[in-house]
């Protein structure tokens, strides 16, 4: 798996990532969180494999993916054991199996159904899935995510599943150009964080922030940032939204 292209080409992307996380490293420092408190989900989702190992050769180990087959024939291409493979795109119950065999984590979790099917699926020889609930903070109705009042009941269910682990919540919040409403949407998911935590032991992620709202969303108390266009650049067809 020799790369093919150029070296210019490696150092975009190696440069990228740098920027990257010297922008969290700025925003952590901004927000008075320690340093290395908020880590990097590289979002490779409709890019070519060649990035993945571009980033992965500048030290990178962390990728999320949006669509399964996409995902699944990358995965398949890349068997090192030390990539920490995310599942954040929507979920569709007919698709669980191949995430369950497939992935390590899983962030987009919104329904007791589908965390069921994840949990028998995942087989036995692997480590518990990593699970994090998608929650719909806006309430917005054409946003994807459980609701808030309901975020307990789902946690209670992933709690008790033998091959999930509960590690924590993930959101996208409503898009707006007000940093003060979305550091307030933020921070409401930071409490109800906060919250189950004192419940669930096992939940230490929080994944709040995009290329977009990465200092609003470390502000409030991201611990995960996931960031694709601005590590692997524009994307030609849309990203998450149903
Ligand atoms: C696509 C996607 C991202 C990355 O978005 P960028 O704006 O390209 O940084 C993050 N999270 C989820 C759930 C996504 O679908």
């Amino acid at each position: 798996m020799t790369p093919q292209l150029s070296d210019n080409y490696m150092v975009t992307i190696a440069e990228r990532l740098k920027s990257a996380y010297a922008r969290i490293a700025l925003a952590e420092k901004k927000a008075q969180k320690p340093a290395q408190s908020v880590s990097l989900l590289a979002v490779s989702k409709t890019k070519p494999v060649q990035l993945i190992i571009d980033a992965y050769q500048a030290g990178h180990r962390k990728f999320g993916e949006s669509y399964v087959q996409e995902a699944v024939d990358k995965i398949k291409q890349l068997p090192h054991r030390d990539i920490e493979w995310h599942f954040i795109g929507p979920i569709q119950s007919n698709k669980t199996k191949p995430i369950a065999e497939n992935f390590s984590w899983v962030q987009s979790v919104e329904r007791i159904k589908i965390a069921d099917r994840l949990n028998k699926q995942r087989p036995n020889n692997l480590l518990p899935l990593n699970v994090l609930i998608q929650v719909n903070i806006s309430n917005d109705a054409a946003k994807s995510g459980c609701p808030v009042e309901e975020v307990p009941e789902l946690a209670e269910f992933i709690a008790q599943s033998r091959q999930l682990t509960l590690r924590g919540l993930m959101t996208i919040p409503a898009q707006t150009d007000n940093e003060a409403e979305l550091i307030a949407s933020f921070s409401q998911l930071r409490a109800c964080f906060d919250t189950l935590k004192t419940q669930y032991p096992s939940m230490d992620t929080l994944s709040m922030g995009m290329s977009g709202d990465v200092e609003a969303a470390i502000t409030a108390g991201s611990t995960m940032v996931r960031i694709g266009t601005d590590i692997f650049g524009a994307r030609d067809y849309p990203t998450q939204q149903h």
